[in-house]
């Protein structure tokens, strides 16, 4: 049988159900296929090679059984070490939270293992989910399949990595202001942010509340359909989730994949194709806007003026969400304790816990954001970015009345060498120049490959109202129906 590790989930999800290959023969090829490559990729921070072999057993029983079986069964998912995990070690890429074996899964996880995927393990991670270039994880840096000496993006490298290095034909990925979208644009894979609320956050470790969003990974855009379909819907454990179905995203990618775009309008966002991207990643959008004419789209340009103000309206809300949610390791209910020798006082060990076990971006968000909230300084920041975040929201209404869906390119450069920006926290933001909007605004956007630029990948985003995520699906289907996909150099 040809390499089960090149194959797309729904092919592999084919096999199985076909009985031509066994849950176990795939996920046994995918553990071999991690454990030849990942020490020089690192994607994972845990490989559950026993849970792994466990549930496809399991499923292949079931299957045995004559049971039904769901259109990803027996399909291998690297699951982001954002999300609990039973049993399973849950770091969230921070030294605050090693050794702590979660009690309960996370929705998302629990609808996996319904769904009879195969979890092979947890992803790499900037800590707390807090970068663009997985360089701030606590456990060393991810490299990029394509060139080991430059970063996968981040926060969700270790997934977007795990599927360029065909380690995992589909990945889970949280995006709060752009980690499954950006680490998608630089591997060359596909990344969809859902509509806020259309995923569960049950189980995810909070960043930001309002902002954070799980969503699917993979190599192709019917594969992240596929998976978005399963991982999504109401959830009545989560207060914020959306009580109404996910919108069919898989008939979308299909009818996209048709390369048929005619009566689709799609708006090009004039202030993000300006000076602000690399002039190899313009070039591959221009081309792939070509293509999308080819494909019957109309395109016109649509100017959304409060973009510019995105990012640092971001860098307001997401720190003072996070000096907030963080509160809560204190050294005395998860993970990490220091100093706790029966001598020091409760707050002692609580301050010496957390100097210990958070790393410098996470104070330094802590700190902004304690800043921000502050008396006195409330209304000049934090009441400010919400205000921004209300214009960012008109904005993308305004524009909506007059397209189906804003294309941009993904990022606006592509993967950047590992060292290059961590000295200097305002470029390692600016990674999230053109995809910050869409979580403020709450809908759904996805990058989906769309060319190269000096032979590394450059990512299209499309993004669609809230609960239309099957527009967006369609667009990025029929762009890689055109352009195709792009495989990284052998490791
Ligand atoms: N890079 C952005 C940040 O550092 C977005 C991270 C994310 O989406 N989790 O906050």
């Amino acid at each position: 049988m040809s390499d089960l590790t090149r194959m797309t989930a729904t092919e592999i999800a084919a096999l199985v159900a076909g009985g031509e290959a066994s849950a176990v023969e795939v996920t046994q090829a995918h553990l071999d296929r991690i454990a030849a490559v990942d020490d020089r990729v690192h994607a994972f921070l845990h490989v559950d090679t026993d849970g792994a072999l466990a549930a496809a057993r399991a499923l292949d029983e079931r299957r045995a059984a004559g049971e039904e079986l769901g259109p990803l069964a027996g399909v291998p998912v690297a699951v982001k070490d954002v999300l609990a995990t039973r049993g399973v070690p849950t770091t969230v890429g921070s030294k605050i939270l090693e050794g702590w074996r979660p009690p309960y899964d996370a929705t998302i996880v629990q609808r996996l293992r319904e769904a009879g995927t195969v979890m092979l393990g947890k992803t790499n991670m900037d800590e707390f989910a807090m970068g663009s270039s997985t360089e701030y994880s606590a456990y060393g840096p991810t490299h990029n399949p394509w060139d080991l000496s430059r970063i996968p993006g981040g926060s969700g490298g270790g997934s977007a990595a795990a599927l360029a290095a065909y380690e995992a034909p589909l990945a889970i990925g949280s995006d709060t202001g752009g980690s499954i979208r950006q680490p998608g644009a630089v591997t060359g894979t596909v990344g969809a942010k859902p509509t806020y609320g259309g995923t569960s956050r049950y189980g995810l470790v909070a960043f930001s509340s309002s902002l954070d969003t799980p969503g699917p990974c993979a190599r192709t855009v019917l594969d992240a359909a596929l998976l978005h379909q399963v991982i999504g819907g109401h959830d009545p454990r989560d207060s914020t989730s959306i009580p109404q179905p996910v919108p069919d995203v898989v008939a979308a990618a299909k009818l996209g994949a048709t390369g048929d775009l005619t009566g689709v309008r799609l708006g090009i966002v004039s202030e993000f194709v300006g000076e602000g991207a690399e002039p190899g990643v313009m070039t591959a959008f221009r081309e792939s806007v070509d293509a999308l004419a080819k494909l019957g789209a109309e395109i016109v340009e649509v100017s959304c003026p409060t973009f510019a103000y995105a990012l640092p309206a971001y860098y307001l809300i997401a720190p003072s969400e996070c000096s907030s949610n963080l509160a809560r390791f204190d050294g005395v209910r998860f993970g990490l304790r220091v100093g706790d020798d029966g001598n020091r006082s409760l707050e002692e060990v609580m301050s010496l816990t957390r100097e210990t076990g958070f790393g410098p971006e996470v104070k330094r968000r802590i700190m902004l954001g304690t800043y921000a909230l502050s008396s006195g300084y409330y209304d000049a920041y934090y009441g400010q970015a919400q205000k921004v975040r209300t214009l960012i929201t008109r904005d993308f209404t305004a524009a909506f009345e007059q397209v189906d869906a804003l294309i941009s390119p993904t990022t606006p450069s592509v993967a950047f060498p590992m060292g290059a920006r961590t000295a200097d926290p305002y470029q390692m933001y600016l990674a999230d120049l053109f995809t910050i909007p869409t979580n403020l605004y709450g809908g759904p956007g996805i990058s989906v490959p769309c060319g190269l630029s000096e032979g590394l990948p450059v990512g299209l985003q499309v993004m669609a109202p809230t609960m239309a995520d099957d527009r967006m699906y369609r667009v990025a289907a029929a762009l890689e129906s055109a352009v195709g996909t792009f495989t990284p150099p052998a490791l």
